[in-house]
């Protein structure tokens, strides 16, 4: 179930909003409820009616039931309005609940705004307010929509919590990849390598599936919806040590406490009030009893017939952790398109989250093509044979970016034959690597089949290792076509093919860290173009870099720990100056 809230002044239009997006939203087919926030005393009943007397008469609880709704009220009679989360909490069978109030809660919410009343936006002072819906033109760096046109704020709404992708009904809402969608604008020549990430960034979209999966099971998975805690963290307020507990009000100037019968310890709370001036045993996690508010360690007491002493005087509140002081219910605690790791694993426990909804695992197909390559099973291998290395290599980095692969085997430099195994493999696939025939040669297939038959786009990046990479769509599935030199697949799939993806497969876009070591070794950069160097660590903290830049040199991949990045222009590096290093970690290897 997603939260997204409507918030703003008196009279901008909160209600009238929430109204028509209940209106859109449910006609797109989704289940929408609602929580309001009254200031005032809100009553739901009229005088003289019957729960109406009930609950005057001191009802606590009053449940009102007919064949088309019922209601269940409860007078708070003196206890605290319960929080967003618990309201939330009582929700059932909901996509999407919409807030209208709350507005300094943390859930993400738009602002309804009117210019003609005369306040400036909440939004400038609010920082959980994510987009405005306005009369009026105003100045804002938020995404700014027209109050009256529902449908797109229906569009913001529902692709901020992710219920734009997700798939209920067995119907596709999924965004389709436009078929242009790696056109390069005309007369572009060489692309720098920023031009063409931000161009894939700006291009791609999550293709992959969703499924509901028991939280234990999404490590390494990609969250399909921002995650709404339902419980506290700590759930209840509970003590941080093992000690003793007292009101702190009531503590006497000889600092004693009269020790009550019975202790609160994890699991088995104390039942009752603790007295004033009296102290209870409590123990580490246990619930604060009530008539408590302060916690002195064990060790800094004396222990008397029946009572303790403290060494000092304590400060009110000490040794207590607060309900919800971590995370409170109601809070988003992770964003769409964030990948699970085990600490997630256990946030997302601890909120009370025992599912979630993750993007299926992108299903990558990776081919080769040549007539050279064989399979390294073959023995009896001719002269001009290559065994096919960047299959298993490509395979195996897809399956650690926690894809799944799909071995789409080697095809010949044959266009028939690659068409054949694009059309086999296209309709079970997301995105598909290939590798070879990759540049504008006699011998390039991949390029001419992927000109002719599927809206080819050459990008010539202006890389070291790497130049041409062939980007195309094939009846709606991406293709990067990567060059056959071993190194530069590498280097492509690492800087261009694992940020793609990842947006493909619903997750954030990458970038990978870096780190500024000196280098071992000295170079004179050309101008240009961007250079990948294979390179590692030396004991003394330096950068390394291999003996050769051949791109064939399928040793130095495995003899390396990372890459050195040069920038694009032309420059010396001398030994000892500061250089881009990026280990192979920084990628997910
Ligand atoms: P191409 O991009 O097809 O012109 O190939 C460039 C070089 O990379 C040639 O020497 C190919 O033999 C080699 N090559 C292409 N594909 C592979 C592969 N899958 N494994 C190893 N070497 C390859
Ligand atoms: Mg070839």
């Amino acid at each position: 179930m997603k939260v997204f809230g409507v918030t703003g002044w008196k009279n901008g239009g909160k209600t009238g909003l929430v109204e028509r997006l209940v209106t859109e939203i449910t006609d797109r087919g989704f289940v929408v409820s609602t929580i309001k926030h009254a200031h005032h005393s809100a009553d739901v009943d009229h005088l003289g009616t019957d729960t109406y007397r009930h609950r005057k008469a001191g009802a606590k609880q009053v449940i009102l039931s007919s064949p088309q709704r019922w209601a269940h009220m409860s007078e708070l009679q003196g206890d605290h309005e319960p929080s967003l989360g618990d309201l939330i909490a009582r929700i059932e069978g909901s996509d999407l609940v919409l807030v209208e109030g709350f507005k300094s809660e943390v859930h993400p919410k738009i602002e309804a705004f009117r210019f003609e009343n005369g306040h400036p936006p909440l939004a400038e002072v609010n920082t959980s307010i994510v987009a405005i819906a306005a009369k009026g033109a105003i100045a804002t760096r938020l995404p700014c929509m027209d109050l009256d046109d529902t449908s797109a704020v229906a569009d913001f709404v529902l692709g901020q919590v992710g219920l734009s992708v997700i798939d209920d009904s067995g119907g596709d809402l999924r965004p389709k990849l436009r078929n242009d969608c790696f056109a390069l604008p005309e007369g572009v020549d060489w692309v720098p390598v920023d031009d063409a990430l931000a161009r894939l960034k700006a291009t791609l979209a999550p293709v992959a599936g969703v499924e509901v999966v028991s939280t234990t099971q999404t490590c390494g998975r990609i969250l399909a919806h921002s995650v709404t805690g339902i419980r506290h963290n700590p759930p209840a307020a509970n003590s941080a040590v093992d000690g003793y507990g007292f009101a702190f009000n009531t503590l006497s100037d000889d600092l004693q406490l009269k020790l009550v019968d019975g202790r609160s310890a994890a699991g088995e709370s104390f039942v009752g009030h603790v007295p004033a001036g009296h102290g209870v045993r409590i123990l580490t996690g246990a619930i604060i009893p009530q008539g408590v508010d302060t916690v002195v360690l064990q060790e800094d007491v004396d222990l008397l017939d029946g009572c303790v002493r403290l060494s000092g005087q304590p400060k009110l509140g000490s040794n207590t952790r607060k309900a919800g002081e971590d995370v409170k219910a109601g809070d988003i605690v992770l964003a769409l398109g964030h990948r699970i790791r085990p600490t997630d694993i256990a946030l997302l426990t601890a909120t009370g989250i025992s599912e979630v909804e993750v993007f299926k695992p992108l299903r990558v197909g990776v081919l080769s093509t040549g007539d050279e390559l064989a399979n390294a099973s073959v023995k009896d291998s001719a002269a001009h044979t290559t065994y096919d290395a960047n299959r298993p290599m490509l395979l195996s980095l897809v399956e650690k970016w926690g894809y799944q692969p799909v071995d789409m085997g080697i095809a010949p430099d044959s266009p028939d034959e690659i068409e054949k195994r694009l059309n086999d493999f296209g309709p079970n696939v997301d995105a598909i690597l290939t590798s070879g025939g990759a540049s504008a040669g006699d011998e390039d297939h991949i390029s001419k089949l992927l000109r002719t038959k599927g809206d080819l786009t050459s990008w010539r990046i202006a890389v070291k290792p790497g130049r041409p990479l062939a980007l195309a769509m094939w009846n709606g599935v991406p293709i990067f076509g990567l060059p056959g030199n071993p190194v530069a697949a590498f280097v492509c799939t690492l800087i261009f093919g694992r940020p793609a993806l990842s947006i493909l497969a619903g997750g954030d876009w990458l970038t990978p860290q870096s780190f500024s070591v000196s280098a071992a070794f000295s170079k004179s950069k050309k101008n240009g173009r961007r250079e990948f160097l294979r390179a590692r660590m030396t004991p003394s903290g330096q950068v390394e870099t291999f003996r050769s830049e051949g791109s064939g040199r399928i040793s130095g991949l495995s003899w390396a720990d990372g890459l050195v990045e040069l920038a694009d222009n032309g420059y010396e590096i001398a030994d000892g100056d500061p250089v881009k290093y990026l280990p192979y970690s920084s990628f997910g290897l």
